[in-house]
């Protein structure tokens, strides 16, 4: 048996409700797009499930959070499906798939043949087991990749208010569960190995800040150590948590978040891989070229950085399935896709946004005794990344045209003592649509000091350049200071 679709989208998360959505803006006709997922539900927000879904009271439950409300977009729920006439598989695993024979084979024995795919299949959590522990499918033991674990999550939370959880792992799914976790009303010890939570992202300044509030609503850190081992009752629960360094936690609830995998093994062989993921370039076009990739899965051209990277983040996700969709549908207009990577959390009532890079030195910024904080990433003398804690819109819309625009930074005490005003000035100078006279790259910051409103950058290319901080510091030195 057998259907056949001119596109298909294998994976129905994030990425592929996204996909969707534009397929349809830019004209797709009933029956041909198909989306494959083996989840039962039709895509939905996933930063959602470690959030609003696991809060005690009014938690949020679909269909509230159907893709694509998490981008003030329309909520395609399974009927706006139907209605644009595309076919929604769910509940359907994909066990094999075959590129240069355009055929995906499901787990029900269906054939289905495409003639351009997106591999939107996103990652799966690691498990203990591929760390040496055995124990991932006790009762009390959650993960939180999709519904299913967030379900289980909720009940066995629910079950067990009051009692001890212990989160392993202190990325941001042990972060976000361990807020939850707090929230309803559980003791909550957060395990990870490295010195401080948040490692691949946070300065040890930034996690001190967090840490500290999570220590003030009782949450205890035991840094530096792994997990060894889990104590078990009879009925298979675990009762209590070893640790590497001889630590033992009592544990009515553990929660793993220990990292994630891309699902990238039904092509592996067949498309080129890179950096744990599918290979594209800048157009999410794999090895292949009848197959695309976007999503956690794709390992795609950072342009900003000059590299290919993977990013697992909700907004990477979103704007690099639609890049690919405008790929296909009209291949000689679409553009290299130039992305900016955006990563954001949110946890008890802090919310955070980071943009680019956390490449190089970290210059803080802000009151970190009060509620908004900052910092700025710079290497080989250009502001790469920025982060802000409980920032306005404008604000961090101007810290992402920041950390976009790469200025070049040459004083970092400057930068320190200007703080967001950096990134504010940026994003309030006017933008000049033809670059001024000279090449800009070679412009020197004297200048900008001398006239700041006709300070350069490549606006028409949107690459800034030079633009230093001393003429901020000039220009910005007598206004009123916001940090
Ligand atoms: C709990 C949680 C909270 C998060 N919070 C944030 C946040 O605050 N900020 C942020 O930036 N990012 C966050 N993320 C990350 C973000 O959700 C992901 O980057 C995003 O979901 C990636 O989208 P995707 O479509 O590539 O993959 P996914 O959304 O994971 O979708 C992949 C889909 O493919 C399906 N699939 C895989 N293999 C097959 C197969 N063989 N057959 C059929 N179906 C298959 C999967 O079941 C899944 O439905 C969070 C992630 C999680 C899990």
């Amino acid at each position: 048996m057998g259907r056949a679709f001119v596109y298909v989208i294998l994976g129905g998360g994030v990425a592929a409700g996204y996909a969707a959505l534009e397929f349809t803006r830019k004209g797709v006709a009933p029956g041909e797009l198909c989306i494959i997922s083996e989840e039962p539900v039709a895509p939905y927000e996933r930063p959602a499930l470690s959030k609003g879904y696991l809060l005690p009271e009014a938690p949020s439950r679909l269909p509230s959070f159907h893709t694509c409300v998490g981008a003030n977009e329309e909520r395609l729920s399974p009927k706006w499906y139907k209605e644009h006439g595309i076919e929604l598989v769910l509940g359907t695993r994909v066990i094999s798939a075959d590129v240069r024979r355009k055929t995906l084979l499901t787990a029900a024995g269906e054939t289905i043949t495409f003639k351009f795919l997106i591999i939107a299949t996103g990652a799966r959590a690691l498990k203990l087991e591929e760390f040496g522990v055995t124990g991932s499918d006790a009762p009390n033991v959650c993960y939180l990749r999709n519904l299913a674990d967030a379900n289980r999550l909720v009940d066995v939370m629910g079950s067990r208010s009051g009692g001890n959880a212990v989160v392993i792992g202190g990325g941001y799914i042990g972060m976000e569960c361990a807020a939850s976790l707090v929230i309803n009303k559980m003791n909550v010890t957060m395990v990870f190995p490295e010195p401080h939570c948040m490692a691949r992202l946070f300065s040890p300044r930034i996690a001190a800040y967090y840490e500290e509030f999570y220590k003030s609503k009782g949450v205890q850190f035991v840094k530096g150590t792994v997990l060894s081992s889990f104590d078990f009752d009879s009925d298979g629960q675990v009762t209590s948590v070893n640790l590497r360094d001889g630590t033992q936690l009592p544990a009515d609830v553990v929660v793993v978040g220990i990292g994630i995998r891309p699902n990238t093994s039904l092509f592996e062989g067949q498309l080129t891989v890179d950096k744990g993921g599918i290979k594209t370039n800048g157009k999410m076009q794999t090895s292949n070229a009848s197959v695309y990739a976007v999503g956690d899965v794709a390992a795609f051209p950072v342009k900003l950085f000059g590299e290919t990277r993977r990013l697992e983040h909700v907004d990477s996700a979103r704007k690099s399935a639609i890049h690919a969709v405008a790929s296909i549908l009209d291949p000689q207009k679409a553009d290299e896709f130039d992305y900016l990577p955006f990563f954001y959390s949110r946890v008890f009532a802090f919310s955070w946004q980071f943009y680019g890079d956390n490449a190089g030195e970290v210059v803080h910024f802000g009151d970190f005794s009060g509620s908004r904080i900052g910092a700025y990433w710079v290497s080989k003398g250009h502001l790469v990344g920025s982060f802000l804690e409980g920032g306005t819109k404008e604000e961090y819309d101007a810290i992402a045209l920041a950390t976009k625009l790469k200025p070049a930074v040459e004083d970092l005490a400057k930068l320190e003592e200007l703080g967001l005003e950096f990134a504010l000035a940026i994003s309030e100078r006017p933008v000049e649509t033809s670059p001024p006279s000279g090449d800009n790259d070679e412009n020197p910051p004297g200048l900008a000091v001398e006239k700041p409103t006709v300070y350069p950058w490549h606006a028409a290319a949107g690459v800034a350049v030079a633009a230093s901080v001393a003429a901020f510091a000039y220009w910005y030195g007598r206004r009123r200071r916001r940090w």
